[in-house]
């Protein structure tokens, strides 16, 4: 029988975009009837993604899922990561985020990264399981591409395509994004068990 998860989450497409990624027999995903504000104040992105679970765990009871992801900068370590979203203060667009990233890099070498996704599947607090994708890339010098969020227009993966951004990669985001993989392992690991 399919095990169903709450998302902790209040968005709505969030929900609908893993239960594209997980047949219905193994894992059923339902958005949370109301969004809950969590303070976001761990060290890592599993404690991020258990904070998130465990108060919708807390408020709504029974089986939640949390993730929490990011864009991990080698010449950038305390400033992205898991402050992704943060990054360059409060009230910066996505775009303006992702050009503040161009800017600060302009000087450097080593422009290596890497996109995270930590998904928490947090049954009761005994059964806690995580799992983890990553997208191995380099930040571009220009913002390029239509499609995805965030910085997916200044990250080029590597096994990507032709030195193409994220956002003019769609397809290949579906399959080889940080989300997809993890979700892959989880599904790999919810079929088995
Ligand atoms: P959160 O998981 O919603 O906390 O997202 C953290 C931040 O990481 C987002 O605001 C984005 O800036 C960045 N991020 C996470 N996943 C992606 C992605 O697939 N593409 C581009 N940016 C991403």
């Amino acid at each position: 029988m399919a095990k169903e998860f709450l998302l902790a989450t209040g968005n709505p497409h969030k929900a609908e975009e893993f239960n594209e990624l997980f047949p219905a027999e193994v894992l059923k995903i339902k958005s949370a009837p109301e969004k809950i504000e969590v303070v976001e104040d761990g060290k890592t992105f599993n404690d991020n993604a258990l904070l998130k679970a465990k108060a919708y765990h807390d408020k709504f009871g029974g089986p939640v899922l949390a993730d929490d992801s990011g864009l991990v900068v080698n010449a950038l370590p305390e400033e992205l990561g898991i402050y992704s979203a943060r990054f360059g203060g409060d009230g910066l667009s996505d775009k303006e985020r992702a050009l503040l990233l161009l800017e600060k890099l302009k000087e450097t070498e080593d422009r290596s990264a890497y996109f995270v996704c930590v998904l928490c599947f947090y049954i009761n607090e005994n059964e806690i399981y995580f799992f983890e994708g990553r997208v191995e890339g380099n930040i571009g010098t220009e913002y390029v591409g239509e499609t995805g969020f965030g910085y997916d227009p200044v990250f080029i993966p590597t096994d990507g395509k032709d030195e193409l951004t994220m956002a003019q990669l769609p397809e290949w985001k579906n399959i080889h994004s940080h989300r997809a993989v993890a979700s892959r392992y989880a599904l790999d690991f919810f079929q088995q068990s």
